[in-house]
């Protein structure tokens, strides 16, 4: 008998003659995941299977493995022989520790046969299996719709048993979608932004603008815990920290103060499509939601768009504040957000910025600065950190 963790993926089977790449992908991305746990892993039709884990990391193996974009569910499991003598031994013992509660239950035995030799239909492994069981134990019964304990038996080229199944992440294997630029800040919803790109299959890079000593050491140490948070579900992430005193000062002078707020969200896109191109992204990420704030009604992410020519993702656009923050409590980046350390776009904000900007005019406020040297030494003095690749 040996324990083996099952891992079940969805959509890649939607993906035709691609899926070998996207399969390979996610066995990379377990691999990963699981380095540290001794696990061998097997890709077998249509299943990826880690053995060999030490019963004392399988729990947290299979937390890890929830991490893991692509992958639909994990469920332990007990590989033995495909003796039914042996199936049937083993489905005891794993329903005697199922019913360890010592209440009363119902229960259901699925099965799968995907050797077709073997001498039991699937139907009457279910049958013979789920009298076997009734036998054996006087506390439970039969329900075939709604059953409290699933034992579910697959034979494969061995019999594997489990009874739990856990639910994984979903979405598709990161890297397989490209790579895509967050712009990160120190609030809630940005992390939650890239959380759902990376799902979708994006690797990320992120970038921060931090106004020091407008804003503090501390703010900065926020953002790369938020980013390393964002990293044990995405994967490495590359975050750029971007010195952005300079501009801001520049444009606090020279541009009309209800206008700058939007130019100083033009001069972030910008910058951050330069580092994104040269780390070969292909789109922006921010975590705008339509009408949050005066910088987020319609007429606003047009203009902020202007700016640049890669596409801007905004996952979280139709997202209310609520919604947000549920995803980022069950992320685990929510209690770090909410640290009270000042954002360089908090710091300058102004009294009453326009929410109906006329993309013609910002552009002329803009003409009052000269911003093509403080570009290049932003993005020459910007700091890169490398994030959860050890
Ligand atoms: P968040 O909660 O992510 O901070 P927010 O609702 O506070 O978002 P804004 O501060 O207006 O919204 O920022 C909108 C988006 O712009 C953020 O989600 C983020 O993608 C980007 N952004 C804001 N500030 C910064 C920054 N200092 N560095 C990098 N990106 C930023
Ligand atoms: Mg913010």
């Amino acid at each position: 008998m040996e324990n083996v963790l099952l891992v079940r993926y969805g959509e890649i089977h939607l993906k035709g003659l691609n899926r070998p790449y996207f399969e390979r992908k996610l066995v990379e991305r377990i691999k990963f995941a699981l380095r540290e746990t001794g696990a061998r892993i097997i890709y077998a039709q249509g299943r990826i299977y880690a053995w060999n884990i030490p019963e004392n990391v399988k729990s947290s193996a299979i937390e890890r493995l929830q991490r893991v974009f692509g992958i639909h569910s994990i469920s332990p499991a007990v590989s033995v022989a495909k003796d039914w003598e042996t199936i049937c031994s083993t489905a005891k013992e794993l329903l005697k520790d199922a019913l360890s509660d010592g209440k009363r239950h119902t229960f259901k035995v699925f099965a799968r046969r995907a050797d077709k030799k073997f001498p039991m239909t699937s139907m009457e492994i279910c049958c013979e299996l789920g009298g076997y069981l009734l036998n054996e134990f006087d506390n439970i019964s039969v329900d075939v719709h709604d059953p409290e304990l699933k034992i579910c038996v697959e034979v494969r080229e061995n019999a594997l048993l489990y009874t739990e199944e856990f639910m994984g992440a979903g979405g598709m294997p990161t890297g397989t979608a490209g790579r895509g630029t967050l712009l990160i800040s120190g609030g809630i919803d940005s992390p939650v932004a890239g959380y759902m790109l990376a799902k979708r299959g994006l690797e990320l890079s992120a970038v921060h603008f931090y106004s020091y000593p407008y804003t503090s050491e501390r703010a900065r140490d926020k953002v790369i815990e938020l980013a390393r948070i964002l990293s044990t579900h995405s994967g490495e992430i590359k975050l750029h920290l971007v010195p952005f005193t300079d501009i801001q000062l520049a444009i606090y002078e020279k541009c009309p103060p209800k206008e700058t707020t939007i130019i100083m969200r033009r001069l972030m896109m910008r910058i951050a499509e330069r580092l994104a191109k040269a780390d070969g992204s292909l789109a922006l990420i921010t975590g705008e939601a339509l009408g949050q704030v005066a910088s987020q009604t319609l007429q606003s992410l047009c203009v902020t768009d202007d700016a640049v020519s890669m596409p801007v993702f905004r996952p979280l656009i139709g997202f209310d504040k609520e919604e947000i923050t549920a995803i980022a409590k069950r992320i685990g980046t929510f209690e770090t957000s909410i640290m009270p350390y000042e954002d360089c776009c908090t710091v300058f904000v102004p009294q009453h910025p326009v929410t109906k900007p006329e993309v013609e005019d910002i552009r002329k406020s803009e003409t009052a600065v000269d911003f093509t040297e403080m570009i290049e030494q932003a993005i020459k003095d910007t700091e890169v950190i490398e994030l959860g690749r050890a």
